[in-house]
């Protein structure tokens, strides 16, 4: 059997439960495994394929003291060690602030460890089609300078649904494209 991993990882608060929760609602398989404080991993069980989705711990707290930034940094880079069945950590980013300073030292690690990520918009219900727009072509700057990180960003509203079963199809995709 073969095993496809999927990350969520993104400031605490950028809506990263409920995107996992819309994506995973109307699926009959999902397994939940929820440990408070630790991440927590959905795993789904097909004829020759278990994909398990991982809810990375949020970071980015307002006041987040220096080592907590680097507890949450070695976090990460031990969880991305050898991790030859991660096929992509999505990068929640609310569509209301884009990309903070904070979202730095994840995409950092993301890089240097060359795992596949890609930014998502959550909350795109909350903002206006304009601000949409900004949001993506100052990411898109950002992104430039970050050969790693997948070059298209996708938006999504958990609230409206919007971008839902698009990001569905593309988990669907790597699936597929991991799986044979
Ligand atoms: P997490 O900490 O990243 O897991 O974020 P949550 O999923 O718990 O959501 C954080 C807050 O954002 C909550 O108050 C949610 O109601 C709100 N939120 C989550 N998704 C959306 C969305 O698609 N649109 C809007 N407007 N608010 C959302």
């Amino acid at each position: 059997m073969h095993g496809v991993e999927i990350a969520f990882a993104g400031r605490s608060n950028v809506g990263k439960s409920s995107l996992v929760n819309a994506l995973t609602r109307h699926s009959a398989l999902a397994r939940v495994s929820n440990t408070p404080g630790r991440t927590q991993e959905l795993l789904f069980f097909s004829a020759n394929t278990t994909l398990t989705l991982v809810d990375m711990p949020g970071y980015g707290y307002a006041a987040a003291p220096k080592h907590k930034v680097k507890a949450w940094s070695a976090l990460i880079a031990a969880y991305l060690q050898g991790r030859a069945n991660l096929a992509r950590v999505y990068v929640l980013v609310d569509a209301r602030h884009g990309l903070k300073s904070s979202d730095q030292p994840a995409l950092d690690a993301l890089g240097e460890a060359a795992v596949s990520h890609q930014i998502v918009l959550t909350k795109a219900d909350a903002v206006g089609p304009g601000a949409i727009e900004d949001c993506l072509a100052s990411i898109h700057t950002a992104l430039a300078k970050r050969p790693a990180a997948f070059p298209e960003i996708l938006v999504t509203s958990a609230r409206s649904g919007a971008g839902i079963s698009e990001l569905r199809a593309a988990i669907a995709r790597l699936l597929s494209e991991r799986s044979h």
